[in-house]
């Protein structure tokens, strides 16, 4: 605290990220990192970018990456927006795209960066519950807001909604922007940027984070209607001129460009996803549906609390967030085979 505050950061909960502890030999399933590295080509375009050129300030625009993108998704790059991580986007998002009119709407189970982006800018916010299943019902949306946004796949639940009801909330809902966070899209769902063309009010946000292993990097995109783009654009440009250094914009290029690894990685995380959730229900956990990299789980008798604290003490760290609904559930992180071994063994001596 310090009288030279300003008031806005006086009465601010900022987000708390999952730890990042300098400890070597962790199992460390806490921040849905993927295990398997960025692909090698990714690796290869950093080296040739690490030149006499970074006295240079990079390209404003980073066209280079948003012609990529929009390449990759079959769209011009005027409905592209790329930003320092889809957090920075998120924020650009709120700032720029969400109404003060009327309440925005987001899941009460959801990404928790989404209240402090509210409080950030002073825009008020209702949370819509899951249903019992912890699903996002999109009807419960219908409502009037100043805008819409969950993670789909919702985190930290794993759980998917599909395209189809997506389009329906899209058709009932025309006069707010409705934001569909993607960050986990590529571990099995099926991603809305096909119906960009068709909804003026819809953005979709992705990472390249999570599926394309690049988190360090710090790359997110958004794509959507030009005029959503150009309204994040204003912003963007009223905040950091560059927020896309050549490293990221030359590795994230790179990896668009390397099909194969990025399917083949995405794949291995799938297949070891489905096997972890059925090994974890030998030993008395519960696991939710999962299309993403992390599965969400609770176990028949064990304190959720007391099951991460004796996981820690073994050296493997999972998330735990004491939100009422979901205290008694744990969210873990896909590991590779030996991670997802040494997460069952510690497991089944704590459960035996
Ligand atoms: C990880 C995550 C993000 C942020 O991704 P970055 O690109 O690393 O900033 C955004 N939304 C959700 C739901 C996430 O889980």
């Amino acid at each position: 605290m310090s009288r030279f505050w300003s008031p806005i950061v006086h009465d601010l909960e900022p987000y708390v990220p999952g730890e990042q502890p300098n400890l070597a030999n962790l199992v460390k399933l806490n921040t849905n990192e993927n295990p398997y590295g960025p692909s090698p080509k990714a690796l290869e375009a950093i080296e040739s970018a690490v030149n006499d050129d970074l006295r240079l300030y990079p390209d404003p625009d980073a066209s280079k990456l948003k012609k990529a993108i929009a390449d990759y998704h079959q769209l011009t790059v005027d409905q592209v927006f790329v930003g320092n991580g889809s957090d920075e986007v998120l924020a650009h998002v709120f700032h720029a795209l969400f109404q003060h009119s009327s309440p925005i709407l987001f899941p009460d189970i959801s990404y928790s960066f989404y209240p402090v982006y509210c409080q950030l800018y002073r825009i008020d916010y209702l949370t819509v519950p899951l249903n019992t299943d912890f699903e996002v019902i999109t009807a419960d949306f219908d409502q009037e807001n100043g805008g819409i946004i969950f993670p789909n796949p919702n985190a930290p639940t794993g759980r998917l909604v599909s395209l189809s009801d997506i389009e329906q909330l899209l058709q009932s809902n025309t006069d707010s922007v409705v934001v569909i966070d993607e960050a986990y899209i590529d571990f099995g769902g099926q991603s809305a940027i096909s119906l960009v063309e068709h909804y003026p009010n819809l953005l979709v946000t992705q990472t390249l984070s999570k599926s394309r292993s690049l988190a360090n990097l710090r790359i997110g995109f958004a794509v959507g209607h030009r005029d959503l783009i150009a309204g994040l654009i204003r912003v963007k440009d009223s905040f950091n001129s560059y927020p896309m250094d050549s490293l990221a914009v030359e590795a994230a290029v790179a990896s668009f460009e390397d099909e194969g690894y990025f399917k083949q990685t995405c794949k291995q995380v799938i297949n070891s996803r489905e096997k972890l959730i059925t090994e974890m229900a030998m030993l008395g956990f519960a696991t939710l549906p999962s299309a993403a990299n992390f599965i969400f789980v609770k176990h028949n008798k064990l304190d959720a609390t007391e099951l991460a604290l004796r996981l820690r003490e073994q050296g493997v760290i999972v998330r735990h967030f004491k939100q009422e609904r979901i205290k008694q559930y744990l969210r873990i992180t896909v590991g590779t085979e030996s991670q997802n071994q040494q997460l069952l063994a510690v497991l089944k001596t704590l459960v035996s």
